[in-house]
């Protein structure tokens, strides 16, 4: 099996509050990770940490079986630019608050960075993006602008626009939270459907029972530390305190 992501002792401050206190994770090739717990306790570091929106203070990461970053005595080195901002091409996001571009039509948003920054063929890309629209039901919004959409539709687009790139893995940051119920769901069953075909995943969701059912591997975050990690079930009969009180929350809704 493949590592896809290998991250070893990871740490992260912002002035001087510690977010990331020491995290190891290891996804392989077409596992599917969620990542749950409190807000506050660094889910969203964590994910922009490991695809390089933001740079770790100490650690080593290891993506698609690229160096990163390397542990020093020190804290830790970054490889080259040029190797950085091509690994960091490897990964796509999904943000919660969708982050479309206003000024451009569906299509340009897809092709946008397969276009500009992968700097590959504008047809074929072109070709591709018609594809993964039909795939998210969205053909017939090709040449609408994001704020014609419904949020559900953006979200989609938005998943569109981060496969167009052609990712290694796929990054979701609480995908559904700026969604109501009904279209939560829309969003649910595509990120299902990417699941079946194997596509590497970690998902930062508070949708549980989502959480449950789609992924291999839980892991609850609190404080900077991962506190449970396991399978669905080893998580959710955990008895961390900290975890059942968490999940308390969810049931009593
Ligand atoms: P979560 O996603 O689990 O809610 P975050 O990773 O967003 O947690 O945040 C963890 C902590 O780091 C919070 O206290 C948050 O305020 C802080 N934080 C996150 N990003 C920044 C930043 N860019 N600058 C300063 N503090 C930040
Ligand atoms: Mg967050």
């Amino acid at each position: 099996m493949t590592t896809k992501i290998k991250a070893t002792n990871i740490w992260k401050k912002f002035n001087n509050l510690e977010v990331l206190k020491g995290i190891d994770l290891e996804v392989n090739e077409g596992e599917v990770v969620a990542v749950i717990g409190p807000s506050g306790g660094g889910k969203s570091t964590l994910l922009r940490c490991l695809n390089k929106l933001e740079t770790i203070d100490k650690g080593s990461i290891t993506i698609d079986g690229e160096e990163l970053c390397r542990e020093t005595s020190g804290g830790t080195e970054y490889v080259k630019n040029n190797d950085v901002r091509r690994i960091a091409c490897k990964m796509g996001m999904v943000f919660q608050q969708f982050n479309l571009f206003p000024h451009m039509t569906v299509l340009e948003n897809l092709i946008e960075a397969p276009v500009n920054v992968q700097k590959r063929d504008k047809a074929e890309v072109i070709k591709e993006a018609e594809v993964l629209l039909a795939k998210v039901g969205l053909s017939d919004k090709r040449d609408v602008y994001p704020r014609k959409l419904s949020g559900g539709q953006q979200q989609r687009v938005s998943i569109a626009r981060a496969l167009c790139m052609n990712p290694k893995i796929l990054f979701f940051d609480e995908p559904t939270s700026a969604l109501d119920p009904e279209l939560t769901s829309e969003i649910l069953k595509v990120i299902k459907d990417l699941a079946a075909e194997h596509i590497t995943m970690v998902i930062v969701t508070h949708e549980m029972t989502f959480a449950r059912d789609i992924s291999d591997h839980i892991i609850f975050m609190d404080k900077g530390l991962i506190a449970v990690e396991g399978s669905p079930k080893e998580v959710f009969e955990s008895e961390h305190a900290r975890m059942k009180e968490f999940l308390g929350k969810f049931h009593q809704g």
